[in-house]
């Protein structure tokens, strides 16, 4: 008989498979000498023997804080005197954090391990050796993942989902057991700990395609297909979310594989304004 160990070693298993090549080339030694710097995603085979436990509760950071100023609307104008672009902006922007496609997950603000997205729906386009159990996104994201890779099509680009949500107790058992073969200082540096993936928030996607055997690499972003996603993504309300050079603010290495869902609306000026989710809800005085 299957037990519930055995079934989710083999969860495991079949997520990392492929994961297990790629990370050689990941994650430049300053980034790691700095110790706050980790990967998102995480690599490397693993070895579950711990996977029975309940998930601990982290220590949560009270999640009305931490954002400051840069409030753009705050001109000293009244409302009625506000121009229409900035009253159109700000509606497009409470529109998007009411359906908590703004939400912000990182390491300085981890969510909480009870939440899950009411509202997830299955992808279609999935490599089909990774886990079933992360194959959902939040439904308007996810109809934005198939209509992204819908265009990608026509334009002779495949793309694929490798993963998308990751709940709690999955996060924590792929972390657990990245502790337990490497130690909790090298686990750091390549994987999430569980609250502060935002894989759990169901936005999140890791993307792959042929020409890296569907790997997750660094390489991606100067395949033909990686080029096609930090050009084109955030036409479908996706942004880059581990960029290149920002890993000071995200506080994780470079991931030209990991795409989040924020709404048309806010991809675009984070596209058009090279700036990470931070930065922008920090500009806009977005409070989450
Ligand atoms: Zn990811």
């Amino acid at each position: 008989m299957w037990n519930e160990k055995r079934i989710k070693t083999l969860v495991i298993a079949s997520l990392l498979i492929t994961e297990t090549f790629v990370w050689t080339a990941s994650g430049s030694i300053d980034s790691q000498s700095l110790g706050i710097i980790g990967g998102s995603d995480g690599p490397t085979s693993i070895d579950i023997r711990n996977s029975g436990e309940k998930p601990e509760l982290p220590d949560l950071e009270d999640p009305a804080g931490g954002q400051a100023d840069g409030d753009l609307s705050g001109t000293g104008e009244d409302a009625d005197n506000q121009p229409q672009e900035d009253k159109h902006h700000e509606k497009e922007l409470q529109e998007a954090e009411s359906k908590g496609l703004l939400l912000l997950v990182n390491k300085k603000q981890p969510i909480s391990p009870d939440y899950k997205p009411e509202d997830l729906q299955e992808i279609r386009d999935f490599v089909p050796d990774r886990s079933p159990e992360t194959r959902y996104m939040r439904a308007e994201a996810a109809d934005a993942f198939h209509n992204l890779v819908e265009q990608a099509a026509q334009d002779g680009i495949v793309i694929k989902m490798t993963t998308a949500y990751r709940s709690y107790g999955f996060q924590k058992l792929l972390f657990d057991s990245y502790v337990e073969k490497e130690g909790e200082e090298m686990a750091n540096t390549f994987s999430a700990k569980p609250g502060q993936s935002e894989h759990q928030t169901g936005l999140a996607v890791d993307v792959s395609s042929p020409s890296v055997d569907y790997q997750l690499s660094d390489d991606y972003g100067k395949t033909a297909e990686g080029k096609w996603v930090a050009a084109n993504a955030y036409r479908f309300g996706f942004i880059l979310r581990f960029p290149e050079g920002k890993e000071d603010i995200t506080g994780y290495q470079y991931e030209p594989w990991h795409l989040r869902y924020v709404g048309t609306f806010a991809a675009k000026e984070i596209h058009d304004q090279d700036l990470t989710l931070e930065e922008y809800l920090d500009k806009y005085n977005v409070k989450e």
